[in-house]
């Protein structure tokens, strides 16, 4: 099984991966993001309290976050590997996932970190914002706390990798097949080594 956390900062271009990804490689998808925009619509009560933290680019509590992955996973009886996507975001939330999939024997693979510019960050999001409708997406200061956000509780998660031998960077500035080409490259470095 291949395992794959797809990190970065929003705005990196992890969606658009993964959705090439997923193809290419048979992988599920498990965004939380989109899990929560998914309950969000729907009017859940997961749905409501999350919109509090997400409105404002602060991070969903750790134990509501999680016990939405672990029931994600478990629904899942026939995936080939997951592609995490904006999880793990914290250190706690990075231990969780290493404890739930080392449970089901199938332990992650390998993080790979597309790397961009905070400038370039916050173009993007601006101008993903004027399309896609995300409130928070909506305006500077909103992008402002969520790449504080990122720096403060996110970029930990990326030593926890580190110390484990499972973190690439990839640059994610560039074409969007240029850089896809480059995230196959770590895969099928990663797929080489588990075969070995
Ligand atoms: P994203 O679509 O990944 O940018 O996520 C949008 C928002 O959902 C974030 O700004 C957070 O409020 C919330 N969120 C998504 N994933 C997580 C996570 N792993 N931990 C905490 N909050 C999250």
């Amino acid at each position: 099984m291949l395992n794959i956390v797809l990190f970065g900062p929003p705005g990196a271009g992890k969606g658009t991966q993964s959705e090439k990804l997923i193809n290419k490689y048979k992988l599920t998808h498990i965004s939380t993001g989109d899990l929560f925009r998914k309950h969000l619509g729907e009017g859940t009560e997961l749905g409501k309290l999350a919109q509090k933290y997400m409105d404002d680019g602060y991070l969903v509590p750790d134990e509501v976050v999680i016990g939405m992955v672990d029931d994600k996973i478990k629904e899942t009886t026939d995936a080939n590997g997951f592609i995490f996507d904006g999880f793990p975001r914290t250190v706690n939330q990075a231990e969780a996932l290493d404890k739930l999939m080392n449970g089901k024997g199938t332990p992650i693979s390998g993080m790979i970190a597309l790397e961009v510019p905070f400038d370039e960050l916050k173009k993007r999001l601006l101008e993903r914002g004027k399309i896609s409708g995300r409130a928070d997406d909506q305006s500077e200061e909103k992008i402002n706390n969520r790449i504080k956000v990122y720096q403060s509780e996110t970029i930990p998660v990326s030593e926890f990798y580190k110390k484990q031998g499972k973190f690439t960077a990839v640059n994610g500035v560039g074409s969007i097949d240029d850089i896809f080409g480059k995230i196959c490259g770590v895969i099928d470095g990663l797929q080489v080594q588990n075969n070995s």
